[in-house]
């Protein structure tokens, strides 16, 4: 799988936010956390990391509510104030963001390289761990994640044997 995901637009599901992803993800995630089943109604969350300045706001302006972690670290979460669509999330103060994958409006060929939490997992959305790196909780390494990530995007696995 090769070639450039950005530039692509998104949105959420009533059409009051539109954004423009327009920096290439650093790495793509899913994470199976109880947090994350609870918040999407479904298995698991899939997000893009993406640098901050990545995603240009075109239309409405979302909502932010925050989170205070048990390291004391803050959590903002970016909605649709009218339709609740997650669309984002950030940690306050940090160069990335965690894109919903799922907000683009073509997000078709996007695969996830690492999966999170998989000690809450939905046994059946537990994805082979020869094709992905498999962490029971958090991942602490970002520059595997990374890795990972640019390997799939040139063509190869994105775990190497
Ligand atoms: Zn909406
Ligand atoms: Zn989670």
């Amino acid at each position: 799988m090769t070639g450039d995901i950005a530039p692509r637009d998104g949105g959420c599901n009533c059409g009051r936010i539109r954004y423009r992803l327009r920096r290439e993800p650093l790495t793509c995630t899913i994470c199976h956390c109880h947090r994350c089943q609870k918040r999407s109604g479904s298995a698991f969350s899939m997000s893009l990391v993406v640098p901050v300045e990545g995603v240009l706001l075109l239309a409405g302006e979302p909502a932010r509510t925050e989170r205070v972690t048990p390291s004391g670290a803050v959590n903002a979460s970016f909605d649709c104030p009218a339709c609740q669509s997650r669309l984002w999330s950030r940690r306050e103060g940090g160069p990335t963001l965690n894109l919903r994958a799922g907000t683009l409006d073509e997000a078709a060929g996007i695969r996830p390289v690492a999966q999170f939490w998989t000690s809450s997992a939905q046994a059946w959305a537990v994805l082979p761990e020869a094709e992905v790196l498999t962490y029971p909780e958090q991942a602490a390494d970002p520059a595997a994640l990374r890795a990972a990530w640019r390997r799939l995007r040139a063509g190869q696995a994105a775990i190497t044997p």
